[in-house]
């Protein structure tokens, strides 16, 4: 399973593509990937390989800058076409990719459903990226404040990364007992499991401590902050070695 985002100035499907391919080695049973345009998020996601997603993904505008891709390792609801990640949320603003487990989600879950959310699929993460946008919706939370609440409330183990169509040019990263790396380029920004996704467009990168989460924006620096407390995290931007 693995996760790779990219926003910058290049067309963000190919480095998605090419990245889910060198994460292959993680194993996987679907795979999916979300395009952020003016219009909305453009998705595309499949059981199978990343072949097949490539396939799925044939008729869409290629063009985007942002973007965010993923491949499954079902734990929750069996590998078909509606459990593959990207899932979005019920008012389509928030899309989001995880991997890993969210234990307590069916008491989310029914919270939930008791405010008149809809579920289209047997995941933990579909209630996950409902659960950020209640935030939003009832709180008004910013991305980041909405993603971070939500978080604190979880139990489990996840890496994730969000986009929010309402806060264009961001991408929200956290992650707890799965792995996830940001690489940091000249005004372009990588997300991925690990550094080989992005390896061969920068050697900047940050590898993201458990309970950090990091709100990445075009033309600012990485906010990393604790999950926990909300506390302004230091960047440790380590050299990439060949
Ligand atoms: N628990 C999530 C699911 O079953 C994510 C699995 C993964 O790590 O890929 O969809």
């Amino acid at each position: 399973c693995g996760i790779v985002g990219y926003i910058g100035h290049r067309e963000a499907y190919p480095i998605i593509i090419n990245g889910l391919k060198r994460l292959e080695y993680r194993g996987y049973d679907s795979a999916g990937l979300v395009l952020s345009t003016q219009n909305g998020f453009q998705l595309a996601k499949t059981k199978g390989k990343v072949v097949d997603l490539e396939e799925k993904a044939s008729g869409l505008d290629k063009t985007p800058h942002i973007g965010i891709g993923h491949t499954r390792w079902a734990t929750h609801g069996i590998p078909n076409d509606v459990n593959s990640h990207p899932h979005m949320s019920n008012n389509n603003r928030l899309v989001l990719v995880h991997n890993g487990i969210i234990e307590n989600y069916e008491s989310i879950k029914q919270l939930l459903i008791d405010k008149g959310y809809i579920f289209h699929s047997d995941t933990d993460t579909e209630v996950l990226v409902n659960f950020i946008q209640l935030f939003q919706d009832e709180k008004g939370l910013n991305l980041q404040d909405a993603v971070r609440t939500a978080l604190n409330e979880v139990i489990g183990a996840y890496a994730i990364a969000v986009l929010d169509n309402q806060d264009p040019d961001t991408v929200v990263v956290g992650r707890l007992g799965s792995p996830l790396a940001i690489g940091i380029g000249e005004n372009e920004f990588f997300v991925a499991s690990d550094a080989s996704p992005f390896i061969e467009f920068t050697k900047d990168a940050i590898y993201l401590e458990d309970g950090d989460m990091a709100t990445i924006r075009l033309g600012e620096a990485v906010d990393v902050r604790t999950i926990q407390s909300n506390e302004v995290v230091s960047l440790d931007i380590q050299e990439l070695q060949l």
